[in-house]
């Protein structure tokens, strides 16, 4: 079949960005229709669910302990529904009791109650309950017999993924940093899908007619989720026209510019490699801070090797920029593996610096990365969540020996440590002492400091500002280098006021840096 000519659909926006790739379509309902062999032997029916209920649980206990920290809550929310659906006891004791009583499949059965559900349940809130149920039992019907249209284990990098629905677990069971898009023919603003592709940054558009282009002969995509269009095979020119500014035309959209003083620099937040393409923009002074918990969207504790390979290729794009790697700051709400024997979120728990401490052999695996890595860029090594000069004192004892056993002078990495709990911002002045910067982690310091889960940085509270002057005086009276990380610079306001308070390096998400 030819390739045809760019064409241009509109589509709604369910999460923003710009994405590139080829193609992949999904037939999201086969894997209802596609097992049809009746049942013969009840036992080992009943027993085939109750395996695949149990596989199904583990899976999402899994994926649970896989996701970072800002995607922590709504994807949380989301996995722990799906928990329940697969203990639900009425819908386990229907499902059991059907195959006792009628002559079909599981695959039947499951699908005969969800139409049923469907049906009944007409209230916009509880559809999304529908979808997750949906959801949960096609993953128990991929565990009962492993689907072959489960196309999505193979894609290829930079894939656009279009289905009639998409749903969540569509997102987290794969690798998402292959993922450019989502398109879907119906997908509302609030379904669970489209806010865990907003959380991940994925763009996302819906509204579009699958039928009529799934007979198009399609090379390559752009999914513009800024402007709400799906444009097909683009010409070389708009092709090049995306490439070449996507994050300007996303800000000059939603934004008014700010225009900095000449000394100040804004630095990027990296939360996910997939941010990693777009640094090499010259405005950009260089990585503020890596959250090395990113490297945990693998299902284990990421190895020295695969570290090393990572930290090194940041090290060399960014050339002289400096580059702020931040140690694993594991525990409370990134409670990954487990680190902390507890399911539960506890903000008080043990956490950054002192987890690392009671962790040696992963900080020591992943100081020696940073070290190695150090060779080749001009490295900030930044110490997470400290409560106290000891945790310093400790974590830079460690990294001496290290650097005497690999033989690396300590010349080629600077230490700092995060000001980001109210303890830390009160002794500032001692810590400064025992570091060769600082970096201001808005998110925590605020939360801490208000005790409060739901802070708006816009206000830019009397008391957060009370904090700052504190550590600025320290910082500028020791004349060592401050980062602040946070997205309240976005705010005209708050940006002037903090530049007046002395404030000269800003870290902000990739999307924010476009502001400037
Ligand atoms: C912060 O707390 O502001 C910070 C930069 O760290 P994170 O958001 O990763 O906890
Ligand atoms: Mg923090």
């Amino acid at each position: 079949m030819p390739i045809t000519d760019e064409i241009v659909l509109p589509a709604q926006i369910l999460s923003q960005g710009i994405g590139f790739g080829k193609p992949i379509f999904l037939n999201s309902q086969n894997i209802f229709e596609e097992n049809t062999y009746l049942k013969k032997d009840i036992d080992q029916e009943i027993l085939k669910f109750k395996k695949a209920i149990k596989k199904s649980k583990k899976e999402i206990l899994e994926i649970k302990k896989s996701f970072a920290n800002d995607e922590l809550k709504i994807t949380f929310d989301i996995l722990n529904t799906h928990l329940e659906i697969l203990s639900d006891p009425v819908i386990l004791s229907e499902v059991v009791n059907r195959i006792k009583k009628e002559n079909k499949s599981i695959h039947k059965i499951l699908k005969n109650l969800l139409d049923e559900y469907k049906n009944k349940i007409k209230d916009p809130f509880f559809k999304e309950k529908v979808t997750d149920i949906s959801d949960v039992f096609k993953r128990v019907l991929k565990n009962i017999k492993p689907s072959n249209t489960d196309f999505l284990k193979r894609v290829e990098k930079k894939s656009i993924i279009i289905s009639d629905e998409i749903i969540p677990s569509d997102i987290f069971d794969r690798d998402s940093s292959k993922i450019s898009a989502f398109i879907s023919v119906m997908t509302s603003y609030g379904s669970h899908a489209a806010i865990i592709a907003r959380s991940k940054n994925i763009p996302f558009v819906s509204n579009i007619d699958i039928e009529k282009i799934k007979n198009i002969n399609m090379q390559d995509m752009i999914v513009d989720a800024e402007k709400g269009k799906v444009i097909i095979n683009p010409t070389k020119k708009t092709y090049e026209k995306y490439k070449r500014a996507p994050a300007l035309i996303e800000s000059s959209q939603t934004k008014e510019k700010i225009k900095l003083q000449k000394d100040v620099n804004i630095f990027v937040n990296i939360s996910s490699l997939k941010e990693l393409d777009d640094i090499n923009d010259k405005k950009i002074s260089g990585i503020g801070l890596l959250r090395t918990e990113l490297l945990f969207f693998k299902k284990q504790i990421p190895s020295q090797k695969e570290q090393l390979d990572v930290y090194t290729k940041i090290a060399k794009k960014l050339k002289n920029r400096p580059f702020v790697i931040r140690l694993f700051d594991l525990g409370a709400d990134k409670n990954f593996y487990n680190i902390i024997q507890s399911n539960k979120t506890c903000f008080f728990s043990t956490r950054g610096a002192a987890l690392l401490l009671k962790n040696q052999k992963i900080l020591k695996d992943q100081v020696i990365a940073i070290l190695k890595a150090s060779l080749f860029g001009n490295i900030y090594l930044l110490i997470p969540f400290v409560k106290d000069i000891d945790e310093i004192i400790e974590i830079k004892k460690i990294i001496k020996s290290l650097q005497e056993d690999l033989k690396i002078p300590t010349s080629t990495i600077k230490i700092g440590s995060m000001i980001e709990t109210p303890v830390a911002a009160l002794m500032v002045d001692e810590i400064v002492k025992e570091v060769d910067f600082l970096s201001i982690g808005t998110n925590d310091l605020s939360r801490y400091t208000f005790a409060s889960n739901k802070i708006s940085l816009k206000d830019f509270h009397p008391a957060l500002q009370k904090l700052f002057v504190m550590i600025l005086k320290a910082a500028n009276d020791s004349k060592k280098p401050t980062f602040l990380c946070g997205e309240m610079i976005a705010d005209k306001k708050i940006m002037e006021k903090l530049y007046s308070l002395g404030m000269k390096n800003f870290s902000v998400s990739l999307k924010n840096a476009q502001l400037f």
